[in-house]
């Protein structure tokens, strides 16, 4: 099909819940994406945060061509490897101890949900229910992780949510005691860096204060890393900058490398609380995504932690010194750049000199492949430049 049929065709049978850049991408390697006209994009979105090793990345989709010839499905009635073997890695990479698995973001968050307040209502009582959650938030799009997401914008169309969720300031240790006193608490749950709220980082302090009162209290502390985890911010997950072990982490996005998988983690303390026929998942943990998850889990390692930082550190010192420049946020290959221009002016520039970049709220957001080369890097970079500074 011709680019303008594909957009007629889309606009006609597609629900027009996606307000789309006017591209049609077509095919790619790495971080190089081509679309319906053969104009090439240098990618620093990877889809938000999906492609983590770039769209196409050999041993990731030779890893789920042989899945897909040998087995594509079967249900979470029998055993299957890939899905084992992605648990086994999981685990022995970030010392966690079970895992669950879904097949996107928020319903890894559904299932956290689901076991923070079995945790509790099985060793308290089931007034004991409510999560804590921070203003600014982004944990999903179905109605419970709507009710979790603190951003008045996901709700208004929506009414009635699900009870059980208060919001705080982020960063107010003042307003997180008051919320943690009261006695029906069974969750605090938030992202390290927030990221559809403005890539805005935690303050260590805060963090590490939430996590201990969670502590003190038995409350179970959740991390939403859907967009943080998985190299994407210099360490395998965000809080471990943080300095703080999380009872359940949750992860998608990156995981996946571009198939759609989403994971519960489990800590000690919570790796028995569901049980047989608790929850579950038609789709959850499929042979081939979990083949491809395989490899992006194992690339994970130091070397690669070691370039994404570098990477990291030449972008925020590139950008902080461009004109127009506001503030430059987040960490390691997540980042925000507010500048006193439209963050969607920027976006649209940058897509007709052949770049591909994110917005978040008033900022211009980038999450380029982990393993994107230096000199791809540094063209889009100055490419972005320019145009942020004219
Ligand atoms: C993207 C995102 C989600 C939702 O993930 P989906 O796969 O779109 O359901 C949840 N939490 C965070 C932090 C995210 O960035």
């Amino acid at each position: 099909m011709t680019t303008e049929q594909l957009f007629n065709k889309d606009s006609e049978y597609i629900a027009h819940s996606y307000n789309r850049f006017k591209i049609a991408l077509d095919h790619g390697r790495g971080s190089e994406i081509y679309d319906n006209d053969g104009k090439r994009y240098i990618d620093l979105g990877s889809g938000i945060g999906v492609n983590a090793f770039g769209v196409c990345d050999e041993i990731f989709s030779d890893a789920v061509c042989a899945q897909a010839k040998k087995l594509t499905h079967v249900s979470n009635l029998y055993y299957t490897e890939p899905q084992i073997r992605l648990a086994e890695a999981l685990c022995k990479k970030t010392g966690f101890k079970r895992v669950f698995f879904a097949n996107s973001g928020a319903e890894a968050n559904e299932g956290a949900i689901k076991t923070a307040r079995k945790y509790s209502i099985d060793k308290y009582g089931e007034s004991r229910n409510v999560i804590v959650s921070l203003s600014h938030s982004f944990h999903g799009r179905t109605v419970t992780t709507l009710s979790a997401t603190g951003q008045d914008e996901y709700h208004k169309d929506f009414m009635p949510f699900n009870d059980g969720f208060v919001f705080i300031e982020p960063n107010d240790i003042t307003e997180l005691e008051k919320a943690v006193s009261a006695d029906n608490v069974c969750g605090i749950m938030m992202e390290m860096v927030q990221g559809e709220g403005g890539v805005n980082v935690l303050d260590g302090a805060y963090v590490k204060k939430a996590y201990e009162l969670a502590k003190e209290k038995d409350i179970v502390f959740i991390v939403d890393e859907v967009q943080t985890g998985n190299g994407r911010t210099g360490k395998y997950f965000a809080f471990e900058h943080f300095g703080i072990c999380p009872d359940i982490v949750t992860t998608a996005k990156g995981l996946g490398g571009g198939l759609p998988i989403g994971a519960v983690l489990f800590s000690e303390k919570t790796m028995d609380t569901l049980t047989f026929g608790k929850h579950g998942s038609t789709f959850g943990g499929n042979p081939v995504a979990a083949a491809g998850a395989l490899t992006v889990v194992e690339r994970i390692d130091d070397k690669l932690l070691g370039e994404i930082k570098e990477k990291s550190d030449y972008i925020f010192s590139e950008l902080s010194k461009t004109p127009n420049v506001i503030s430059v946020s987040g960490m390691g290959l997540m980042i925000g750049i507010e500048t006193n221009k439209k963050a969607s002016d920027i976006v649209k520039a940058a897509m007709d000199k052949g770049v591909l970049v994110l917005t978040a709220k008033t900022k211009v957001r980038l999450l380029p492949p982990l393993n994107i080369p230096f000199e791809l890097l540094k063209e889009a970079i100055e490419i972005l430049k320019e145009i942020i500074a004219e």
